[in-house]
């Protein structure tokens, strides 16, 4: 006979006061100069260690994974426009948007019209600077808004990047936390960005709630991974090295802008049927609060690694905006104005729906299946015969209808179109009388 656990998530602070201190995070986080290597990248992971154990990796430049190499690390102190009189037009110390990450260092004097070909900004959002990157280009460039763009008139201006691209490490973290089963759910957030809030320090700040919640647990089911990566090369590093143990994934999320005030938006996966898809359509569903499902489609955040066809993970991606969705997306727009601690906490809120499903869900077996058991003498039906049959009733029928074998309690909730919460109620009822039985 197997033992069932319930597991009731116990949280130390509230849905609200963990909004409020992903918050804070992001707040802390905000300022380094993350990119895909470099130390902002491994400070900003050194900051997250502070909350938990994290297994932070170190891989060599040169490492090929898969069909990409570790590229050379980047690391920039300094970098500024100049008038040729000393007056600096823009500087990386304001805003570390105004450099192209990985920009190759620079330090000259050169024509406006030639600097015009290394200058990026935004006509349309005349204050807002772009953030831009060329990992895989050797060239350099600034960032600067409309507005300061047009304030250039001399005929020339000095430039320096005082940065470097040397031999180096790409760093990830990586954060398990063991339960009874091995099967896991994995939770994937990007850490490359600089200076941007939604893109993509919602996500650090949330995962690293959720990490905090699932190991204050005492027993868990389930497995859960965190895993802070930069994205592209970072999750196909994580995915390299870690293909022997990719079997145990049996749900899972990319952890993408999620918290601005949009409605929560949910990306499914490339395949029809997919247990991510399941689980996170039911508590969409369930919440009552606007939200949009898109399909699959192989551009976005890290779902384009798990769901490439040699890796074929079953994973989505749980946000609010999608990327390229909102105005400031990639600007300097995207800032702690945008995020907002009830719109994180409103995130935290549905991961943790997912996850208490995850947990939870099982298939089980009727051990009274030759016509309806006999509720009443066990206290489980209502004591007086009226017209309409109360919920909590029809869940305990539908659970023992559908515990065929065939059917887990999220399929059952599906078919009785009710809550997860209600069906768990009815099944814990169940188990503790001798009617329901944990399949093996
Ligand atoms: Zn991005």
């Amino acid at each position: 006979m197997n033992n069932h656990h319930w597991t009731h998530l116990k949280l130390d602070h509230s849905i609200e006061e963990m909004g409020e201190i992903s918050y804070s995070l992001i707040e802390r986080l905000y300022p380094l100069c993350r990119s895909i290597t470099g130390e902002g990248t491994l400070e900003t992971l050194k900051i997250l260690n502070e909350n938990f154990d994290l297994n932070i990796k170190c891989v060599a430049t040169g490492t090929q994974v898969f069909d990409w190499n570790i590229p050379k690390e980047w690391n920039i102190r300094e970098a500024y426009i100049e008038s040729l009189s000393g007056k600096k037009i823009i500087d990386f110390k304001h805003s570390n948007l105004h450099v192209v990450s990985y920009s190759y260092p620079v330090d000259k004097v050169v024509p406006l019209a030639e600097l015009e070909k290394h200058l990026h900004s935004i006509p349309e959002h005349p204050d807002w600077i772009p953030y831009r990157t060329a990992y895989y280009n050797e060239t350099w460039g600034f960032c600067l808004s409309e507005k300061q763009r047009q304030t250039l008139q001399d005929e020339h201006y000095r430039v320096c990047i005082d940065s470097d691209l040397k031999d180096g490490h790409l760093h990830y973290g990586d954060y398990f936390i063991p339960g009874e089963s091995r099967d896991e759910f994995l939770i994937f957030t990007h850490i490359c960005h600089p200076s941007l809030c939604n893109d993509n320090l919602s996500g650090i700040a949330i995962a690293t709630q959720l990490a905090k919640v699932l190991s204050s647990q005492t027993s868990l089911n389930k497995s859960y991974r965190f895993v802070f990566a930069p994205a592209t090369i970072g999750s196909i590093t994580w995915l390299h090295q870690n293909q022997d143990s990719l079997h145990n994934i049996r749900a899972g999320l990319v952890l993408a802008v999620a918290g601005d005030a949009g409605p929560l938006t949910y990306k499914k996966n490339r395949n029809k049927e997919c247990y991510t898809d399941q689980l996170v359509e039911h508590v969409l569903a369930a919440n009552g609060r606007p939200y949009k499902t898109v399909a699959f489609s192989p551009y976005g955040y890290d779902e384009r690694q798990f769901c490439s066809p040699g890796i074929n993970l079953p994973i989505g991606s749980l946000m609010r905006t999608p990327n390229g969705c909102y105005p400031e997306y990639h600007t300097s727009a995207d800032n702690l104005g945008l995020v907002q601690p009830e719109y994180l906490a409103d995130t935290i809120s549905a991961y943790l729906d997912v996850i208490n499903i995850f947990e939870n869900n099982a298939i089980f077996l009727n051990q009274s299946p030759f016509g309806e058991p006999q509720l009443g003498k066990r206290g489980l039906y209502r004591k007086t015969g009226g017209e309409n049959i109360e919920r909590s009733i029809l869940a305990k029928l539908w659970v023992l209808n559908l515990s065929d074998g065939e059917h887990s309690l999220l399929e059952i909730a599906e078919r009785a179109n009710m809550r997860f919460s209600e069906i768990q109620v009815a099944a814990e009822e169940l188990y503790s009388t001798d009617l329901l039985e944990l399949t093996t």
